[in-house]
């Protein structure tokens, strides 16, 4: 295995478990060299279940990009990696017992459904890279969906950090409070 951060080719594994229906084996993995430290997943290849994107194009399903966009969401919040983990073995067990395709949509409205229970800021993060909200009303219905329970304020400093320079150049996608916008 590859070190992520160094790109030396030499490590240990600290610590191997399974997962809890015993589909997957974790391994927590030293870098010899850097001493970075790093996870690896193992599993039962599933080359026949295939992911049926928005554009109708397919793709074998991959754990880890399923893995590693509900982490992005769960960034700098307290759910553990175990949390993460039993989420990820969930949706694929649900995937596995269903058809040998499956739409991107229905992933994403299993994440949805999950984190919403877990994490409602992970949730309204994930909810807005992958559902791509049509304008600031669905967004805000969304928020109230929550019945409100998170500040807008504080969501609005977890989707958008301060640090983001203002009137630069075009950065990411922003949802605007003014949704009707005069010409660029
Ligand atoms: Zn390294």
């Amino acid at each position: 295995m590859r070190c992520p951060k160094c790109g030396s080719r030499d490590d240990k594994v600290i610590d191997s478990r399974q997962s809890r229906d015993g589909s997957s084996i974790r391994r927590r993995r030293e870098c010899l060299k850097c001493k970075y430290r790093y996870t690896t997943y193992e599993e039962i290849e599933r080359s026949d279940l295939r992911v049926v994107k928005r554009d109708r194009t397919h793709e074998p399903f991959d754990r880890r990009k399923l893995a590693g966009s509900i982490a992005k969401a769960f960034e700098k919040r307290s759910a553990s990696l175990l949390t993460l983990e039993k989420m990820v073995d969930e949706i694929v067990h649900e995937l596995e017992t269903g058809g040998r395709e499956v739409p991107s949509s229905i992933i994403g409205a299993k994440v949805l459904e999950k984190l919403r229970a877990i994490d409602e800021v992970a949730y309204l993060r994930y909810a807005s890279v992958y559902q791509r909200f049509q304008d600031v009303d669905e967004f805000v219905n969304a928020i109230h969906t929550l019945g409100r329970r998170i500040k807008p304020n504080a969501l609005q400093r977890e989707l958008f950090p301060p640090e983001t320079p203002q009137g630069s150049t075009p950065g990411p996608r922003k949802i605007s409070k003014n949704k009707h916008h005069g010409r660029v």
